[in-house]
């Protein structure tokens, strides 16, 4: 079985999904709705006519919690909700990597740094939640071997987010 685990509805996050017809669907359940990102996820389900049902028809997309683990055919998927890029923004910590998509972004120095400005709902509310995944994380620094964002590459271990959470 295929999945996918979306960080959140932004068009350039979730667009290759309809490459993967029959794959399992996941994101983070928004506590706080907007319209931008329903109808993001109405597309991604082929909710309505024109948009991408396709052959397989309307997909499920399954809503996670904060919190929740995932055990998809032994593989052990932690999910944590940070909303304020999206008000559905969350990580995966999975296979070693904390997966962050556009909710922090490695910078040229091999540092952290906060969601980006202009295509963000409420950056303050993205550093409070990068400031709780820190203090969530911060004794688990053997199981994070990498910070993985969607737009830069990877950088090395936990240390990066407890740096930029201690500065900030
Ligand atoms: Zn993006
Ligand atoms: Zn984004």
């Amino acid at each position: 079985m295929k999945a996918i685990l979306f960080t959140h509805s932004h068009d350039d996050h979730t667009g290759g999904s309809r490459a993967f017809p029959g794959a399992a669907l996941y994101a983070l359940n928004p506590h706080r709705r907007d319209g931008a990102g329903q109808s993001a996820w109405n597309r991604i389900q082929g909710g309505r006519a024109g948009t991408e049902s396709g052959a397989g028809g309307r997909r499920e997309l399954r809503l996670l919690e904060d919190g929740e683990v995932l055990d998809l055919h032994g593989d052990r998927i932690e999910v944590f909700g940070i909303p304020g890029h999206t008000y559905d923004s969350c990580a995966y910590l999975a296979f070693g990597g904390l997966f962050m998509g556009d909710s922090a972004a490695g910078t040229f120095n091999g540092r952290m740094g906060s969601a980006p400005p202009f295509v963000s709902v409420d950056r303050k509310m993205n550093q409070a939640g990068l400031k709780r995944l820190a203090a969530r994380l911060g004794g688990r620094g053997g199981e994070v071997r990498y910070l993985a964002f969607g737009h830069q590459g990877p950088i090395p271990g936990l240390g990066p987010l407890l740096e930029w959470s201690a500065s900030h």
